[in-house]
């Protein structure tokens, strides 16, 4: 090659490299976000007002300073359909806090107060230890959070937020005794006029072999995310769960965050066909614990949101 070409391809190489902003993107590890779910497990149930879901809360602070997070506790008083009220707290972990354009991963961080889906009516009292019903979720966002740590985001903005106080519903009552966490956060963010792109919620993302289709309020509020992630996961040839497939609408965190914040929020969660509940078998019982979770699922889950969060950040999506 003459010198001139051979310097000009030089030029070449060292701009590519340098503009790549997809290189070196650090790998989503499936076993540390499996332990950062049995972390949370091993505090106990995470119902609110226990001290296991304070120990809890202390955790995930601690882990998301030391991953570099500005983090702020959102407070509140979750006064839950039974007449009772609970000290909670959403936890919102931000990263590149002055950009105007970010996106939301969201998961609920408590665990259920009573297993009422128990066949056996002894059980029905006992809170859940909600491996998959909850615990999945944040721990992925745990793991996420190692990784915008390790390579710093250009210009997005990302707000890490885990939603208290989800699980303490009324089974058989008004969809608002839900989401408590969501339903104050959607009412007053933790920053004035606070502002984002959109979200991706996460709930019961731990279980083996899943069925994520698309959630009909997810497709409703926000078919373009829906597209946008199911494309991605097909990309990363995951098409057998991250199905092509039209799914009934559920209430869940993003129904809030929605329709009050006006933010679009998809949901993405485990809806196993032929399911008598439409959920997995282990929901709202005794058997969601660590034998739910396969760390394929949520190094799955956590390998979509990586890809998707520094591809936003290059403008390549
Ligand atoms: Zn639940």
């Amino acid at each position: 090659m003459n010198p001139v070409l051979k310097y000009l391809f030089l030029l070449f190489l060292i701009s590519s490299c340098k503009n790549d902003p997809l290189k070196n993107i650090p790998e989503f590890d499936q076993n540390q976000a499996y332990q950062a779910v049995k972390k949370q497990v091993e505090f106990g149930p995470r119902v609110p007002g226990t001290e296991a879901h304070s120990q809890c809360r202390a955790w995930f602070v601690s882990e998301f300073k030391k991953n570099g997070a500005e983090v702020i506790e959102q407070e509140f008083i979750a006064k839950t359909f039974d007449g009772k009220e609970h000290k909670a707290a959403n936890i919102i972990a931000s990263y590149n806090i002055q950009s105007k354009h970010r996106i939301i991963i969201a998961a609920h961080w408590d665990s259920r107060p009573f297993s009422d889906q128990e066949l056996d009516s002894t059980k029905l009292k006992i809170p859940v230890l909600g491996a998959d019903d909850g615990a999945s979720g944040a721990g992925i966002i745990i793991e996420l959070s190692r990784i915008l740590n390790q390579k710093k985001l250009d210009k997005l903005g990302i707000d890490l937020i885990l939603f208290d106080a989800e699980d303490y519903g009324d089974d058989n009552g008004a969809m608002e005794s839900w989401c408590l966490g969501s339903q104050h956060w959607s009412r007053n963010h933790h920053i004035a006029g606070y502002r984002a792109d959109y979200g991706i919620l996460l709930d019961m993302v731990g279980a083996a072999n899943p069925n994520f289709n698309k959630e009909e309020y997810s497709q409703y509020f926000a078919p373009k995310v829906i597209e946008k992630v199911w494309k991605l996961a097909k990309d990363l040839g995951y098409e057998k769960h991250f199905v092509n497939q039209a799914g009934v609408g559920l209430v869940d965190d993003h129904i809030f965050v929605n329709q009050i914040a006006r933010i679009p929020m998809i949901d993405i969660i485990n809806r196993p066909l032929g399911s008598k509940t439409n959920f997995v078998p282990h929901w709202h019982t005794q058997k969601d614990d660590m034998n739910a979770i396969d760390p394929k699922t949520l190094g799955m889950v956590g390998n979509v949101l990586t890809k998707l969060i520094y591809l936003e950040d290059a403008d390549k999506i």
